[in-house]
């Protein structure tokens, strides 16, 4: 019989993942999205077919696994909703919510449960996500499969072993679309400036992201190898990167990243 698993909450994240279950193969029957609000629920029911509800706790009632969508202040409250039957049921959850650690989850739920963190990005949202998750020490093998199976219908998994790492993840792929989105609008800003329509030099400039990210997961070698291999001496290339490497391209990235990481944990 396949996994059945429900999603409490049916916006952004829910139906992207929902979406990429989908495609993947995943019966839409064994399928419950919740929401307090059919705004919600409809465009999920009928994009998708699967199954909804507005009653959370019939929901989880018949489920194996529960992803926990609800946007982070109301988490304490759905939970506290849950914890009944999810002591009875006692399925997998997995918070995809930012920002709450899995013993305030589990205390919120009951106590003794298993619990996966995530911490995904906005790419999931087009089937492009890199997620880091997070399992604390009751969640059986078997579950982290089921978990690696759920996330990688929306894009890439990477498991760290220690929770605070979260916060790291946070920093290199949670926050991480908005670094290269600024720097979309910077290479869009200086071929504007070197001439090119505003259009042209902005897609110009994302398909090169693309073939760039494309490029170096299919190689075995490591980016400084294919950096070089684009670096001829004294050309063009060349010129360009040592003005970043000159302007401190590193440094303030290693900065931007221990910021954020920082703010995560200030908001835990
Ligand atoms: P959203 O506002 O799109 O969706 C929230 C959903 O929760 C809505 O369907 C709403 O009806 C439902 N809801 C509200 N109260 C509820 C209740 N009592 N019971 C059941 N459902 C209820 O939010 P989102 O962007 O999907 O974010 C959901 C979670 O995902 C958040 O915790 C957020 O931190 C996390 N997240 C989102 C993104 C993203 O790209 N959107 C990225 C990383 C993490």
């Amino acid at each position: 019989m396949a996994t059945r698993v429900t999603f409490i909450g049916a916006g952004n994240m829910a139906s992207a993942i929902i979406g990429g279950m989908i495609e993947s193969g995943h019966s839409p029957s064994s399928i419950t999205a919740t929401s307090p609000s059919d705004a919600f629920l409809a465009p999920v029911h009928e994009r998708y077919g699967i199954h909804t509800n507005t009653d959370n706790v019939a929901a989880v009632a018949q489920a194996d696994v529960v992803v926990l969508a609800v946007k982070p202040q109301i988490m304490k409250e759905v939970c506290e909703g849950l914890a009944s039957v999810v002591q009875q049921r006692r399925p997998l959850l997995i918070s995809v919510a930012a920002g709450l650690d899995a013993e305030t989850l589990e205390a919120w739920l009951g106590g003794d449960l298993a619990i996966v963190r995530c911490m995904p990005n906005t790419p999931a949202l087009v089937g492009a996500g890199a997620s880091g998750l997070y399992a604390n020490a009751k969640v059986s093998d078997e579950q982290r499969t089921l978990a690696t199976e759920l996330m990688e219908a929306v894009g890439l998994v990477a498991w760290v072993e220690e929770e605070p790492l979260l916060d790291a993840v946070t920093a290199v792929s949670g926050s991480g679309p908005a670094y290269f989105f600024l720097m979309f609008e910077a290479m869009e800003e200086a071929g504007v400036r070197l001439g090119l329509p505003a259009e042209t030099a902005r897609r110009l400039a994302m398909q090169t992201a693309l073939g760039a990210a494309k490029m170096a997961m299919a190689s075995d070698k490591p980016p400084e190898e294919l950096r070089r291999n684009v670096m001829s001496p004294g050309g063009t290339t060349e010129r360009a990167v040592s003005r970043l490497e000159q302007g401190g391209l590193r440094q303030l990235m290693a900065e931007a990243m221990e910021e954020c990481a920082e703010r995560a944990r200030e908001m835990a």
